[in-house]
Protein backbone atom coordinates (compact mmCIF):
# COMPACT_ATOMS: atom_id res chain seq x y z
CA UNK A 1 0.00 0.00 0.00
CA UNK A 2 1.21 3.42 -0.87
CA UNK A 3 1.64 5.70 1.82
CA UNK A 4 0.34 9.21 2.07
CA UNK A 5 3.72 10.49 4.10
CA UNK A 6 5.96 9.54 1.59
CA UNK A 7 3.75 10.71 -1.70
CA UNK A 8 4.45 13.85 0.35
CA UNK A 9 8.22 14.22 0.20
CA UNK A 10 8.54 12.82 -2.94
CA UNK A 11 5.84 14.97 -4.93
CA UNK A 12 7.47 15.69 -8.35
CA UNK A 13 5.22 19.10 -8.60
CA UNK A 14 6.34 20.05 -5.47
CA UNK A 15 9.64 19.21 -6.00
CA UNK A 16 9.72 21.38 -8.82
CA UNK A 17 7.78 24.44 -7.09
CA UNK A 18 10.34 24.23 -4.36
CA UNK A 19 13.23 24.05 -6.79
CA UNK A 20 12.13 27.51 -8.96
CA UNK A 21 11.89 28.76 -6.01
CA UNK A 22 15.93 28.15 -5.02
CA UNK A 23 16.62 28.51 -8.37
CA UNK A 24 14.67 32.39 -8.57
CA UNK A 25 16.27 32.77 -4.84
CA UNK A 26 19.81 32.25 -6.83
CA UNK A 27 19.32 33.95 -9.62
CA UNK A 28 18.48 37.05 -7.76
CA UNK A 29 21.65 36.53 -4.94
CA UNK A 30 23.89 36.12 -7.84
CA UNK A 31 22.60 39.15 -10.00
CA UNK A 32 23.16 41.09 -6.89
CA UNK A 33 26.21 39.51 -5.08
CA UNK A 34 27.84 40.03 -8.80
CA UNK A 35 27.00 44.02 -9.49
CA UNK A 36 27.90 44.75 -6.03
CA UNK A 37 24.93 45.71 -5.41
CA UNK A 38 24.42 43.80 -2.06
CA UNK A 39 25.94 46.09 0.17
CA UNK A 40 27.65 42.87 2.45
CA UNK A 41 29.62 39.93 1.84
CA UNK A 42 28.79 38.76 5.26
CA UNK A 43 26.53 39.53 8.33
CA UNK A 44 28.62 38.56 10.95
CA UNK A 45 26.65 37.30 14.08
CA UNK A 46 28.31 35.52 17.40
CA UNK A 47 27.83 32.09 17.64
CA UNK A 48 25.81 31.79 20.51
CA UNK A 49 23.31 34.16 18.76
CA UNK A 50 23.59 31.87 15.05
CA UNK A 51 22.66 28.50 17.55
CA UNK A 52 19.89 30.09 19.32
CA UNK A 53 18.42 30.92 16.18
CA UNK A 54 18.44 27.57 14.44
CA UNK A 55 17.18 26.27 17.97
CA UNK A 56 14.28 28.56 17.36
CA UNK A 57 13.78 28.54 14.22
CA UNK A 58 13.19 24.19 14.18
CA UNK A 59 10.48 24.96 16.67
CA UNK A 60 8.86 28.06 15.31
CA UNK A 61 10.30 29.11 11.82
CA UNK A 62 8.60 28.73 8.36
CA UNK A 63 9.18 25.86 6.26
CA UNK A 64 9.64 27.95 3.44
CA UNK A 65 12.17 30.82 4.82
CA UNK A 66 14.83 27.76 5.30
CA UNK A 67 16.91 28.98 2.28
CA UNK A 68 16.56 32.90 2.52
CA UNK A 69 18.00 32.52 6.19
CA UNK A 70 21.00 30.46 5.24
CA UNK A 71 21.38 32.88 2.72
CA UNK A 72 21.68 35.78 4.94
CA UNK A 73 23.99 34.04 7.20
CA UNK A 74 26.38 32.67 5.05
CA UNK A 75 29.57 34.01 3.19
CA UNK A 76 28.45 35.47 -0.09
CA UNK A 77 31.66 34.25 -2.01
CA UNK A 78 29.73 35.80 -5.41
CA UNK A 79 30.50 39.11 -3.78
CA UNK A 80 33.41 40.71 -6.10
CA UNK A 81 34.67 42.16 -2.20
CA UNK A 82 35.00 38.04 -1.12
CA UNK A 83 38.62 38.07 -0.72
CA UNK A 84 38.67 35.59 2.16
CA UNK A 85 39.44 32.02 2.10
CA UNK A 86 40.32 29.72 -0.55
CA UNK A 87 37.42 28.50 -1.57
CA UNK A 88 35.53 30.59 -4.71
CA UNK A 89 32.85 31.30 -6.22
CA UNK A 90 31.24 28.53 -7.60
CA UNK A 91 30.25 28.33 -11.84
CA UNK A 92 27.01 28.37 -11.37
CA UNK A 93 26.81 25.42 -13.54
CA UNK A 94 28.55 23.45 -10.74
CA UNK A 95 25.64 23.85 -8.31
CA UNK A 96 23.34 22.18 -10.83
CA UNK A 97 26.06 19.18 -11.00
CA UNK A 98 25.71 18.91 -7.88
CA UNK A 99 22.13 18.90 -7.70
CA UNK A 100 22.03 15.95 -10.07
CA UNK A 101 24.59 13.92 -8.10
CA UNK A 102 22.88 14.62 -4.68
CA UNK A 103 19.27 13.65 -6.39
CA UNK A 104 20.58 10.68 -7.85
CA UNK A 105 22.96 9.30 -5.28
CA UNK A 106 24.97 6.71 -7.17
CA UNK A 107 27.58 5.70 -4.71
CA UNK A 108 30.18 4.93 -6.66
CA UNK A 109 32.16 2.27 -4.15
CA UNK A 110 31.24 -0.04 -7.01
CA UNK A 111 31.18 0.41 -10.93
CA UNK A 112 27.07 -0.19 -11.59
CA UNK A 113 26.61 2.24 -8.80
CA UNK A 114 27.95 4.85 -10.90
CA UNK A 115 28.46 3.81 -14.11
CA UNK A 116 28.55 7.54 -15.65
CA UNK A 117 30.36 8.96 -12.93
CA UNK A 118 33.02 6.33 -12.51
CA UNK A 119 34.13 6.70 -16.60
CA UNK A 120 33.50 10.85 -16.33
CA UNK A 121 36.24 10.51 -13.34
CA UNK A 122 38.80 8.60 -15.50
CA UNK A 123 38.22 10.90 -18.46
CA UNK A 124 38.61 14.14 -16.49
CA UNK A 125 41.55 12.57 -14.58
CA UNK A 126 43.11 11.97 -17.86
CA UNK A 127 42.55 15.43 -19.22
CA UNK A 128 44.75 16.54 -15.85
CA UNK A 129 47.65 13.77 -16.67
CA UNK A 130 48.01 15.05 -19.88
CA UNK A 131 48.79 18.93 -18.53
CA UNK A 132 50.83 17.46 -15.75
CA UNK A 133 53.29 16.30 -18.89
CA UNK A 134 52.41 12.41 -17.90
CA UNK A 135 52.37 9.15 -20.57
CA UNK A 136 49.26 6.82 -20.04
CA UNK A 137 50.47 4.93 -17.74
CA UNK A 138 49.35 7.74 -15.23
CA UNK A 139 45.93 7.52 -13.80
CA UNK A 140 43.93 9.42 -10.74
CA UNK A 141 40.65 9.46 -8.63
CA UNK A 142 38.63 12.32 -6.94
CA UNK A 143 38.27 11.58 -3.13
CA UNK A 144 36.71 14.42 -0.73
CA UNK A 145 39.39 17.28 -0.25
CA UNK A 146 43.05 17.79 -0.26
CA UNK A 147 43.75 16.74 3.60
CA UNK A 148 42.43 12.92 2.43
CA UNK A 149 44.00 13.26 -1.08
CA UNK A 150 47.37 13.72 0.67
CA UNK A 151 46.92 10.90 2.97
CA UNK A 152 45.89 8.73 0.13
CA UNK A 153 48.78 9.69 -1.78
CA UNK A 154 51.39 9.36 1.40
CA UNK A 155 49.73 6.04 1.95
CA UNK A 156 50.86 5.20 -1.97
CA UNK A 157 54.63 6.51 -0.84
CA UNK A 158 54.98 4.24 1.85
CA UNK A 159 53.79 1.44 -0.27
CA UNK A 160 55.80 1.64 -2.74
CA UNK A 161 58.87 2.89 -0.86
CA UNK A 162 59.53 1.73 2.85
CA UNK A 163 61.45 -1.52 2.73
CA UNK A 164 58.87 -3.31 5.22
CA UNK A 165 55.42 -3.80 4.38
CA UNK A 166 53.94 -1.49 6.91
CA UNK A 167 50.28 -1.56 5.53
CA UNK A 168 50.16 -5.81 6.79
CA UNK A 169 52.53 -6.09 9.40
CA UNK A 170 52.62 -2.24 10.97
CA UNK A 171 54.67 0.41 12.31
CA UNK A 172 58.11 -1.12 13.55
CA UNK A 173 61.27 1.45 12.96
CA UNK A 174 60.69 5.02 12.44
CA UNK A 175 59.79 6.47 9.23
CA UNK A 176 59.72 9.84 7.68
CA UNK A 177 58.27 12.39 5.49
CA UNK A 178 59.94 15.77 4.50
CA UNK A 179 58.01 18.74 3.99
CA UNK A 180 58.99 22.58 4.59
CA UNK A 181 57.77 23.72 7.77
CA UNK A 182 55.24 26.22 6.07
CA UNK A 183 53.02 23.16 4.40
CA UNK A 184 49.62 22.76 5.14
CA UNK A 185 49.23 21.18 8.15
CA UNK A 186 47.25 18.59 6.75
CA UNK A 187 50.60 16.66 5.59
CA UNK A 188 51.63 16.52 9.36
CA UNK A 189 48.33 15.41 9.89
CA UNK A 190 48.35 12.57 7.45
CA UNK A 191 51.82 11.71 9.19
CA UNK A 192 50.24 11.44 12.42
CA UNK A 193 47.19 8.65 10.82
CA UNK A 194 49.51 6.68 9.38
CA UNK A 195 50.68 6.14 12.77
CA UNK A 196 54.66 8.09 12.35
CA UNK A 197 54.20 10.10 15.32
CA UNK A 198 56.27 13.20 15.68
CA UNK A 199 59.27 12.26 14.44
CA UNK A 200 57.36 11.47 11.28
CA UNK A 201 57.43 14.95 9.96
CA UNK A 202 61.13 16.16 9.00
CA UNK A 203 60.26 19.77 8.71
CA UNK A 204 62.44 21.60 6.07
CA UNK A 205 62.91 25.54 7.11
CA UNK A 206 61.28 28.13 4.37
CA UNK A 207 63.74 30.98 3.38
CA UNK A 208 62.81 34.41 3.30
CA UNK A 209 59.93 34.31 0.84
CA UNK A 210 58.81 31.46 2.57
CA UNK A 211 59.43 28.53 0.07
CA UNK A 212 61.59 25.51 1.60
CA UNK A 213 65.14 25.92 1.97
CA UNK A 214 65.90 23.66 -0.42
CA UNK A 215 69.78 23.82 0.21
CA UNK A 216 69.04 22.29 3.56
CA UNK A 217 67.73 18.64 1.94
CA UNK A 218 71.04 16.85 2.15
CA UNK A 219 71.97 17.98 5.85
CA UNK A 220 68.54 17.25 7.01
CA UNK A 221 68.79 13.77 5.13
CA UNK A 222 71.47 13.25 6.49
CA UNK A 223 70.78 13.89 10.09
CA UNK A 224 67.70 11.40 9.82
CA UNK A 225 69.71 8.98 8.63
CA UNK A 226 72.16 9.30 11.32
CA UNK A 227 68.71 8.95 14.00
CA UNK A 228 67.90 5.57 12.21
CA UNK A 229 65.12 7.22 10.71
CA UNK A 230 63.76 5.52 6.96
CA UNK A 231 62.92 8.40 5.02
CA UNK A 232 60.62 7.47 2.40
CA UNK A 233 58.93 10.62 0.64
CA UNK A 234 59.20 14.15 0.36
CA UNK A 235 56.15 17.03 -0.20
CA UNK A 236 56.55 20.16 -2.35
CA UNK A 237 54.14 23.05 -1.84
CA UNK A 238 52.39 24.26 -4.94
CA UNK A 239 52.09 26.59 -3.30
CA UNK A 240 51.72 26.23 0.48
CA UNK A 241 48.82 28.49 2.10
CA UNK A 242 49.48 30.86 4.37
CA UNK A 243 51.96 33.21 1.87
CA UNK A 244 51.03 31.43 -1.34
CA UNK A 245 54.57 30.19 -2.19
CA UNK A 246 55.61 27.79 -4.32
CA UNK A 247 58.63 25.95 -3.61
CA UNK A 248 61.32 24.86 -6.18
CA UNK A 249 59.83 21.39 -7.31
CA UNK A 250 62.90 20.60 -9.86
CA UNK A 251 65.12 20.90 -6.67
CA UNK A 252 63.06 18.68 -4.85
CA UNK A 253 62.14 16.43 -7.86
CA UNK A 254 66.28 16.48 -8.00
CA UNK A 255 66.89 15.51 -4.36
CA UNK A 256 63.75 12.51 -4.22
CA UNK A 257 65.74 10.89 -7.43
CA UNK A 258 68.75 11.21 -5.88
CA UNK A 259 67.57 9.63 -2.60
CA UNK A 260 65.23 7.34 -4.22
CA UNK A 261 62.26 9.20 -2.27
CA UNK A 262 58.34 9.23 -3.55
CA UNK A 263 58.05 12.67 -4.90
CA UNK A 264 54.71 14.16 -3.85
CA UNK A 265 53.17 17.52 -5.03
CA UNK A 266 50.11 19.48 -2.67
CA UNK A 267 49.20 21.22 -5.73
CA UNK A 268 45.90 21.72 -3.59
CA UNK A 269 45.49 25.55 -4.34
CA UNK A 270 48.16 26.36 -7.30
CA UNK A 271 48.61 23.23 -9.35
CA UNK A 272 46.18 24.21 -11.64
CA UNK A 273 48.93 26.63 -12.78
CA UNK A 274 49.91 23.30 -15.18
CA UNK A 275 46.87 24.89 -17.22
CA UNK A 276 48.40 28.34 -17.72
CA UNK A 277 51.13 28.80 -20.45
CA UNK A 278 51.94 32.19 -18.53
CA UNK A 279 52.06 30.30 -15.09
CA UNK A 280 53.49 27.16 -15.88
CA UNK A 281 56.72 28.44 -14.94
CA UNK A 282 55.66 28.05 -10.76
CA UNK A 283 54.96 24.31 -10.96
CA UNK A 284 57.80 23.13 -13.23
CA UNK A 285 59.34 20.02 -12.37
CA UNK A 286 56.13 18.95 -11.51
CA UNK A 287 56.05 16.57 -14.56
CA UNK A 288 58.73 14.18 -12.28
CA UNK A 289 56.46 13.95 -9.25
CA UNK A 290 55.15 10.41 -8.36
CA UNK A 291 51.90 11.95 -7.40
CA UNK A 292 49.84 15.46 -7.25
CA UNK A 293 47.22 16.90 -6.04
CA UNK A 294 44.61 19.14 -7.03
CA UNK A 295 41.56 20.90 -4.90
CA UNK A 296 38.49 21.51 -7.65
CA UNK A 297 36.60 23.37 -4.69
CA UNK A 298 39.72 26.48 -4.73
CA UNK A 299 41.47 27.26 -8.11
CA UNK A 300 38.63 25.30 -10.45
CA UNK A 301 35.88 26.79 -9.53
CA UNK A 302 33.39 24.06 -8.40
CA UNK A 303 31.93 23.38 -4.98
CA UNK A 304 33.27 21.58 -2.10
CA UNK A 305 34.61 19.28 -1.86
CA UNK A 306 36.48 17.64 -4.81
CA UNK A 307 39.59 16.96 -5.16
CA UNK A 308 41.91 15.01 -7.70
CA UNK A 309 45.01 12.40 -6.39
CA UNK A 310 47.04 11.43 -9.58
CA UNK A 311 49.35 9.61 -10.02
CA UNK A 312 52.57 9.13 -12.70
CA UNK A 313 52.27 4.89 -12.30
CA UNK A 314 48.20 4.43 -12.06
CA UNK A 315 49.89 1.23 -10.24
CA UNK A 316 50.33 2.69 -7.18
CA UNK A 317 46.94 3.92 -6.72
CA UNK A 318 45.56 0.42 -6.69
CA UNK A 319 48.28 -0.60 -4.46
CA UNK A 320 47.88 1.98 -1.53
CA UNK A 321 44.84 -0.14 0.10
CA UNK A 322 45.27 -3.38 -1.46
CA UNK A 323 45.97 -6.07 1.23
CA UNK A 324 47.69 -8.72 -1.45
CA UNK A 325 50.96 -7.82 -3.79
CA UNK A 326 49.08 -9.11 -6.74
CA UNK A 327 47.99 -5.54 -7.60
CA UNK A 328 50.52 -5.37 -10.31
CA UNK A 329 48.50 -7.10 -12.42
CA UNK A 330 44.92 -6.65 -11.69
CA UNK A 331 45.23 -3.00 -12.55
CA UNK A 332 43.87 -2.27 -15.64
CA UNK A 333 41.17 -4.76 -15.58
CA UNK A 334 39.39 -3.22 -12.31
CA UNK A 335 39.94 0.47 -12.97
CA UNK A 336 36.32 1.16 -12.38
CA UNK A 337 35.85 -0.14 -8.99
CA UNK A 338 37.17 3.23 -8.13
CA UNK A 339 35.70 2.32 -4.20
CA UNK A 340 38.97 -0.40 -4.22
CA UNK A 341 41.48 2.72 -4.15
CA UNK A 342 39.72 5.74 -2.45
CA UNK A 343 39.80 5.99 1.41
CA UNK A 344 35.92 6.66 1.26
CA UNK A 345 33.63 3.91 0.73
CA UNK A 346 30.52 5.62 -0.87
CA UNK A 347 31.52 8.75 -2.34
CA UNK A 348 29.66 11.89 -3.88
CA UNK A 349 29.57 12.16 -8.34
CA UNK A 350 32.44 14.36 -8.27
CA UNK A 351 33.24 14.11 -11.92
CA UNK A 352 29.83 15.83 -12.91
CA UNK A 353 31.96 19.00 -12.14
CA UNK A 354 34.72 18.16 -13.85
CA UNK A 355 33.29 17.14 -17.25
CA UNK A 356 30.56 19.81 -16.79
CA UNK A 357 33.23 22.63 -16.92
CA UNK A 358 35.91 20.61 -19.23
CA UNK A 359 32.63 19.59 -21.68
CA UNK A 360 31.36 23.40 -21.41
CA UNK A 361 34.29 25.27 -21.13
CA UNK A 362 37.70 23.25 -21.36
CA UNK A 363 40.75 23.80 -20.16
CA UNK A 364 40.67 27.67 -21.31
CA UNK A 365 38.46 28.19 -18.16
CA UNK A 366 40.77 27.36 -15.45
CA UNK A 367 43.62 29.10 -17.34
CA UNK A 368 42.26 32.21 -17.72
CA UNK A 369 40.81 32.16 -14.11
CA UNK A 370 44.52 31.29 -12.79
CA UNK A 371 45.64 34.21 -14.78
CA UNK A 372 43.50 36.66 -14.06
CA UNK A 373 43.39 36.14 -10.48
CA UNK A 374 47.51 35.98 -10.00
CA UNK A 375 47.70 38.96 -11.92
CA UNK A 376 45.21 41.09 -10.33
CA UNK A 377 47.13 39.65 -6.94
CA UNK A 378 50.27 41.47 -8.27
CA UNK A 379 48.00 44.18 -8.74
CA UNK A 380 47.44 44.42 -5.23
CA UNK A 381 51.11 44.42 -4.18
CA UNK A 382 51.72 46.86 -6.47
CA UNK A 383 48.79 49.43 -4.49
CA UNK A 384 50.05 47.89 -1.13
CA UNK A 385 53.82 48.78 -1.89
CA UNK A 386 52.62 52.12 -3.09
CA UNK A 387 50.70 52.91 0.12
CA UNK A 388 52.79 54.50 2.98
CA UNK A 389 50.75 52.96 5.39
CA UNK A 390 50.75 49.28 4.42
CA UNK A 391 53.61 46.63 3.78
CA UNK A 392 53.59 42.96 1.70
CA UNK A 393 54.62 40.10 3.85
CA UNK A 394 56.26 39.24 0.90
CA UNK A 395 55.63 39.83 -3.01
CA UNK A 396 52.90 37.17 -3.83
CA UNK A 397 53.65 34.07 -6.32
CA UNK A 398 49.86 33.60 -6.88
CA UNK A 399 46.29 34.80 -5.91
CA UNK A 400 47.39 34.83 -1.95
CA UNK A 401 48.52 38.07 -0.64
CA UNK A 402 49.37 38.94 3.30
CA UNK A 403 50.09 42.35 4.24
CA UNK A 404 49.77 44.45 7.24
CA UNK A 405 48.89 48.04 8.51
CA UNK A 406 52.15 49.81 9.70
CA UNK A 407 53.34 52.55 11.56
CA UNK A 408 56.41 53.91 12.56
CA UNK A 409 55.72 55.39 15.70
CA UNK A 410 53.90 51.49 16.78
CA UNK A 411 55.94 48.39 18.09
CA UNK A 412 55.77 45.13 16.66
CA UNK A 413 52.81 44.27 19.96
CA UNK A 414 51.20 47.31 19.06
CA UNK A 415 51.28 46.75 15.11
CA UNK A 416 49.96 42.86 15.76
CA UNK A 417 47.27 44.24 18.59
CA UNK A 418 46.26 46.25 16.18
CA UNK A 419 45.80 44.70 12.81
CA UNK A 420 44.16 41.72 14.87
CA UNK A 421 41.32 44.58 16.01
CA UNK A 422 41.35 45.56 12.43
CA UNK A 423 40.40 42.00 10.64
CA UNK A 424 37.80 41.83 13.34
CA UNK A 425 36.48 45.72 12.23
CA UNK A 426 36.28 44.44 8.80
CA UNK A 427 34.44 41.26 9.72
CA UNK A 428 32.07 43.11 11.81
CA UNK A 429 31.61 45.72 9.11
CA UNK A 430 31.06 43.22 6.36
CA UNK A 431 31.57 44.75 3.42
CA UNK A 432 34.39 43.17 2.28
CA UNK A 433 35.69 39.57 3.25
CA UNK A 434 39.17 38.81 4.69
CA UNK A 435 41.03 36.58 6.97
CA UNK A 436 44.55 36.74 9.00
CA UNK A 437 47.25 35.11 9.21
CA UNK A 438 50.80 35.03 11.58
CA UNK A 439 54.30 34.80 9.81
CA UNK A 440 57.16 34.63 12.10
CA UNK A 441 55.65 36.31 14.84
CA UNK A 442 53.92 38.76 12.95
CA UNK A 443 50.26 39.08 12.49
CA UNK A 444 49.48 40.24 8.56
CA UNK A 445 46.31 40.29 7.15
CA UNK A 446 45.41 37.52 4.26
CA UNK A 447 43.52 37.93 1.04
CA UNK A 448 43.16 35.24 -1.42
CA UNK A 449 41.63 36.84 -4.80
CA UNK A 450 38.75 34.26 -5.18
CA UNK A 451 36.43 36.10 -7.19
CA UNK A 452 36.34 36.40 -11.04
CA UNK A 453 34.97 40.24 -10.74
CA UNK A 454 37.20 41.47 -8.42
CA UNK A 455 38.60 44.65 -10.12
CA UNK A 456 41.40 47.03 -9.04
CA UNK A 457 38.68 49.45 -7.61
CA UNK A 458 37.53 46.83 -5.04
CA UNK A 459 41.09 46.44 -3.76
CA UNK A 460 41.74 50.15 -3.58
CA UNK A 461 38.68 50.15 -1.58
CA UNK A 462 39.67 47.53 1.08
CA UNK A 463 42.69 49.30 1.76
CA UNK A 464 40.85 52.53 1.78
CA UNK A 465 38.13 50.98 4.62
CA UNK A 466 40.88 48.87 6.34
CA UNK A 467 42.91 52.85 6.99
CA UNK A 468 39.39 53.88 7.97
CA UNK A 469 39.45 51.63 10.65
CA UNK A 470 42.68 52.43 12.35
CA UNK A 471 41.72 55.29 14.29
CA UNK A 472 38.17 54.27 15.31
CA UNK A 473 39.12 50.29 16.88
CA UNK A 474 39.17 50.79 20.62
C1 LIG B 1 43.54 23.78 1.17
C2 LIG B 1 44.79 23.03 1.19
C3 LIG B 1 44.82 21.69 1.64
C4 LIG B 1 43.63 21.01 2.24
O1 LIG B 1 42.64 20.80 1.30
P1 LIG B 1 41.11 20.60 1.75
O2 LIG B 1 40.43 20.38 0.46
O3 LIG B 1 40.72 21.84 2.46
O4 LIG B 1 41.07 19.40 2.65
C5 LIG B 1 46.02 21.02 1.54
N1 LIG B 1 47.13 21.61 1.05
C6 LIG B 1 47.13 22.88 0.63
C7 LIG B 1 48.41 23.47 0.09
C8 LIG B 1 45.97 23.64 0.68
O5 LIG B 1 45.98 24.91 0.26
Amino acid sequence: MRDDFFEKLYDPKDFTTRANALVGLLETHLSEALSGQKAQVIHYRDPDTVLGFWRDYLHQGKNSDLFEHVLEQSVHTHNPRYMGHQVGATAPITALTGLLGAFLNNGMAVYEMGMASTAMERVAMEVICQHLGWNDQAGGLLTSGGTLANLTALLAARKAKVSRDVWNEGMRGPLSIMVCEEAHYSVDRAARVMGLGREGIIGIPARTDFSMDVSLLEHEYAKALEKGIEVFAIVGSAPSTATGAYDDLEAIARFAQKRNLWFHVDGAHGGAAIFSKKNRYLVSGIEWADSVILDGHKMLMMPVITTAVLFKDIRHSHATFSQTADYLLTDEADWYNGGKRTFECTKTMMSLHWIALLKGYGTQLFERFLDRQYNLAKTFAKLITNHADFELAVPPKSNIVCFRYVSKNLGLEELNQLNLRIREAVLIDGEYYIVQTRLRGIWYLRTTLMNPFTIQTDLEGLLQKLTSFVGTTP
